[in-house]
C-alpha cells in the first residue's frame, strides 16, 4: 500500500524526533572556534549534565552509542584487566565482545535474556576476587533487546558491601531521559549515552558522564586512545570548545530536548514513561499474549518485548503491520530473531499516540492470523483514561 499520514516510528530507538528540536536545528553552521559557539558549548556542557543526575564532567561525542562504549573503556582499563559482564540481551553482548577485542579479560555471567542484572551475583563476584584483579563491572540499564532494566542502586549497594575498588561503567543508551537515572547518587563511574532514544535527537552524538574516580583511574588506564582520550575534550570543554570540529547541528538540537526535558520536569517524564509501559502491558496481556520481562520489577519504562506465540514470525508480524498501517515495530535481536517484537514507548509520545500504536498492533496482528483476544487493546484504553 502507499503510505499515506504520519509514519508511526515506534521502534525502541531512533525515536521521534519532535518539531522543537527539528526546528532548532535548522539553522547555519557556524564558526566553531568562535565566541557563538562557545556560548552554545558551555550552555549544552552544563545543561546536560542534569539529564545524568551529575554535577561531574560529560564528554560529547560525535558518534553512536557503540563509540561511547568504547571511551568508557578505553579511557579506565588497561590491557589485561578484568571485567565482569552480565548477559541481559543483545546490547550486554556487543558490549562485552568489544571489551575483548580491545585485550580485556571479561567474566560474562550467562542470562536468559528475561531478566536483569542480578546484585547478588556482581556481590559474589567481587568477594571471590581477593586479589582485586576485577577492574569494572558492566551493567546496561535498560536492555533495549529485552525490555529489562536492572536495577543499578542495587548493583551499586551490592559492589559497595564488599568494600571492592572496581568500577561501575553503565549503559543508558535507550534509559537516559526516560527511565530515572542517578549517575552521582547511584555512584556510577562512567555512563555510557546516546542521542536517539530517550533524548529525541537524531542519531549521531554520544555521552561519558564521568565520575572523579574514574577521571583518577583515566591517569593510568594504558589501554590505546587518540579521539576517544577524556583529557584534550575536558580540557577544550572548560571554554565550550571542542579539540575537533563538533556536531554544531546536533547541539543545537540537543539544548532544545533538554530545554523540553526541564519544561515537562524529569519526575514527570519518568512518570509518563512509567504509565505508558503499564498500558502496553495490559494491552499484550489483554491479548493473551507474553511480556518477554520475567520480573516485575524490571519491566522497562522505554519499550515492552512482546513474545509471539510457537508456529509465528515475529518479523512476518512487523511486516504486516509496516504494509497496512506504516508503523515500524523493533525487531528481535540476536538469539530472539522471529521470537519477539518490540514496541517503543519513549521520548517525544503521549496518550494518543501509544494507543494509536496499541490499535496498529492489534489490528495487525489480527491480520497476520495470530489468535488474540481482540478486546486486548480496552485494558490499556481504560489505563489511559487515568492519570
Ligand atoms: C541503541 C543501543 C546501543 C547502540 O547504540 P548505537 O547508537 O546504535 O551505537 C547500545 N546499547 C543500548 C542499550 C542501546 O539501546
Amino acid at each position: 500500500m502507499t503510505p499515506t499520514g504520519r509514519h508511526f516510528l515506534q521502534i525502541p530507538g531512533p525515536t521521534n524526533t519532535p518539531e522543537r528540536v527539528l526546528r532548532a536545528m535548522a539553522a547555519p553552521t557556524i564558526d566553531h572556534r568562535g565566541p557563538q559557539f562557545a556560548e552554545l558549548g558551555l550552555e549544552v556542557l552544563e545543561a546536560v549534565k542534569r539529564v545524568f543526575g551529575t554535577t561531574q564532567p560529560v564528554v560529547i561525542y560525535p558518534a553512536s552509542g557503540t563509540g561511547a562504549w568504547e571511551a568508557a573503556l578505553v579511557n579506565t582499563l588497561s590491557p589485561g584487566d578484568r571485567l565482569v559482564c552480565f548477559e541481559t540481551g543483545h546490547f550486554a553482548t556487543l558490549w562485552q565482545e568489544m571489551a575483548r577485542r580491545l585485550g580485556l579479560e571479561v567474566d560474562f555471567v550467562p542470562g536468559d535474556w528475561r531478566h536483569g542484572v542480578d546484585p547478588e551475583t556482581v556481590a559474589d563476584k567481587l568477594r571471590g576476587d581477593t586479589g582485586h584483579r576485577i577492574k569494572a563491572v558492566l551493567v546496561v540499564h535498560n536492555e533495549t533487546s529485552t525490555g529489562v532494566t536492572s536495577r543499578v542502586a542495587e548493583v551499586r549497594n551490592a559492589i559497595d558491601s564488599t568494600g571492592h575498588p572496581a568500577l561501575l561503567l553503565v549503559d543508558t543508551i535507550s534509559s537516559l531521559g526516560s527511565i530515572e537515572y542517578q549517575h552521582d547518587v547511584w555512584g556510577v563511574d562512567v555512563t555510557v549515552a546516546g542521542s536517539q532514544k530517550g533524548l529525541m535527537l537524531p542519531p549521531g552524538l554520544s555521552f561519558n558522564a564521568i565520575s572523579q574516580k574514574a577521571l583518577e583511574a583515566s591517569k593510568t588506564a594504558r589501554l590505546r586512545r587518540s579521539f576517544w582520550d577524556w583529557q584534550p575534550i575536558i580540557e577544550a570543554n572548560k571554554r565550550g570548545f571542542f579539540p575537533y570540529t563538533p556536531a554544531t547541528n546536533l547541539l543545537y538540537g540537543l539544548r532544545e530536548g533538554l530545554r523540553m526535558l526541564d519544561e515537562e520536569g524529569l519526575a514527570n517524564v519518568y512518570a509518563r514513561h512509567l504509565r505508558h509501559a503499564e498500558a502496553t502491558r495490559l494491552a499484550v496481556r489483554g491479548w493473551g499474549l507474553e511480556v518477554l520481562c520475567a520480573d516485575e520489577r524490571e519491566h522497562s519504562g522505554s519499550l515492552t518485548a512482546v513474545l509471539v506465540p510457537d508456529g509465528y514470525d515475529a518479523d512476518k508480524i512487523r511486516a504486516v503491520i509496516l504494509d497496512r498501517y506504516n508503523m515500524s515495530l523493533g525487531a528481535g535481536l540476536g538469539k530472539l530473531t522471529g521470537r519477539i517484537f518490540r514496541i517503543g514507548h519513549l521520548g517525544d509520545f503521549n496518550d494518543l499516540m501509544l494507543a494509536g500504536t496499541l490499535a496498529g498492533v492489534q489490528m495487525g496482528l489480527i491480520a497476520a492470523g495470530v489468535p488474540i483476544d481482540p478486546t486486548g487493546i480496552n485494558a490499556a484504553l481504560d489505563r489511559l483514561q487515568r492519570p
